[in-house]
């Protein structure tokens, strides 16, 4: 329950995630084999036009995956498009409806939704419905151009059918994945600080409520502490801002270390830190920001920021009492703080009684 809990460890591993070049190049590669087999497929099964037109096939495939490794994803998506929709076509013109290229068509749909602003991937849609329609009808008319035995387009058509299957499930796998990397994402930037990784405060003040509903049902002691780095000010006149953020993400990583995984830790303020103890009365709360101060005044901060600093924080402890709400447990922490400051810093005080 740290600050950066396994969200962030996964939201890491979805930056891994195939981006959307790569997964198109993927597909080429995939259509392009399915292409090279069907060319010795309706070579064997006596449809030579069906088999040349492979040939064109694997070159759109190969212009395709060559235009994505360019990034230029219109034109690959373009010519995907063009290939699939004619060769389903010539499929169906040639050997017949039954043989099942027209399920390749439907395969558009979703991915219309996904590519383009809604506008136009129903005048899109509507155009596909039309093509798909059309051949539909035609075909109850017409009869192929050049048909092939039935158990060959038995074979074809189941062919075509698992290769459908086969690519719905990997574009739905690939849509899963995106959303759901896109949810951790989004839930990582609303509960937690960009700098320190530690929780924001609108999160921090959600989970501590929680807590407060735990104290209210359990009685289990709660601790409170606040932390504020002494002279940060000073720190960024002297030295920068940039070495201020390095000596903040510092103390986040100081604090997460000396503490439990189940302390919830916050960046409260900017310089300014909250820390929720579960089960924690005051009296192990104090040795707990006492164990954070003397690592923070102790630490090499010449190694982490490249020059040398001198870094304390002053801290202040309270305990979670019946009838609090969230902000008196917090000012009585905070009143202690100051007093902290006011005795002369790098100093950790307990509340006083009541
Ligand atoms: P005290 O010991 O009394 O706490 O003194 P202080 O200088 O630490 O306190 P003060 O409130 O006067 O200054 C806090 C400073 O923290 C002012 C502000 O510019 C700086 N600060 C706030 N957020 C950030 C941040 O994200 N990065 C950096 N580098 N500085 C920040
Ligand atoms: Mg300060
Ligand atoms: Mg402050």
């Amino acid at each position: 329950m740290h600050g950066t809990d396994k969200a962030d460890a996964s939201g890491r591993s979805g930056e891994r995630r195939p981006q959307f070049w790569q997964v198109a190049r993927r597909c080429c590669q995939i259509a392009g084999t399915v292409d090279v087999a069907f060319f010795f497929l309706f070579h064997a099964l006596g449809s030579p036009i069906l088999a040349w037109v492979n040939v064109v096939s694997v070159a759109m495939y190969v212009f395709a995956y060559k235009a994505l490794g360019h990034r230029r994803n219109g034109l690959a998506i373009g010519l995907i498009w063009a290939e699939v929709i004619s060769h389903a076509a010539l499929g169906i013109v040639l050997i017949g409806w039954e043989s099942g290229f027209h399920y390749y068509l439907l395969m558009f749909i979703p991915a219309l939704f996904v590519s383009m602003p809604i506008r136009t991937a129903l005048i899109a849609l509507a155009g596909l419905w039309g093509c798909y329609v059309a051949l539909d009808v035609l075909m109850w008319f017409v009869p192929p151009l050049q048909p092939i035995a039935p158990g060959a387009l038995l074979a074809v058509h189941l062919f075509n059918l698992t290769v459908v299957f086969a690519m719905f499930s990997y574009l739905s796998w690939f849509y899963l994945t995106m959303v759901t990397n896109a949810n951790r994402k989004l839930r990582r930037l609303a509960t937690t600080d960009s700098l320190t990784g530690l929780f924001n405060r609108r999160h921090m003040t959600y989970l501590a409520e929680k807590e407060l509903a735990r104290f209210e049902r359990s009685g289990h002691p709660v601790g409170f502490l606040v932390l504020d780095v002494d002279h940060f000010k000073g720190i960024n006149d002297a030295h920068g801002h940039e070495v201020g953020d390095l000596v903040l993400s510092g103390v986040a990583d100081i604090i997460r270390a000396e503490l439990r995984t189940q302390d919830l830790i916050a960046r409260w303020g900017g310089e300014e830190f909250l820390v929720v103890l579960p089960d924690t009365g005051g009296d192990r709360a104090q040795a707990s920001a006492e164990r954070v101060r003397v690592a923070i005044s102790g630490y090499n901060w010449q190694q982490r920021v490249g020059i040398p600093v001198s870094v304390t924080v002053s801290a202040g402890v309270s305990e979670l009492r019946k009838g609090d709400d969230l902000s008196a447990a917090i000012n009585r922490a905070d009143r202690a703080l100051y007093r902290g400051k006011a005795r002369g810093r790098n100093r950790v005080e307990l509340e006083t009684a009541l």
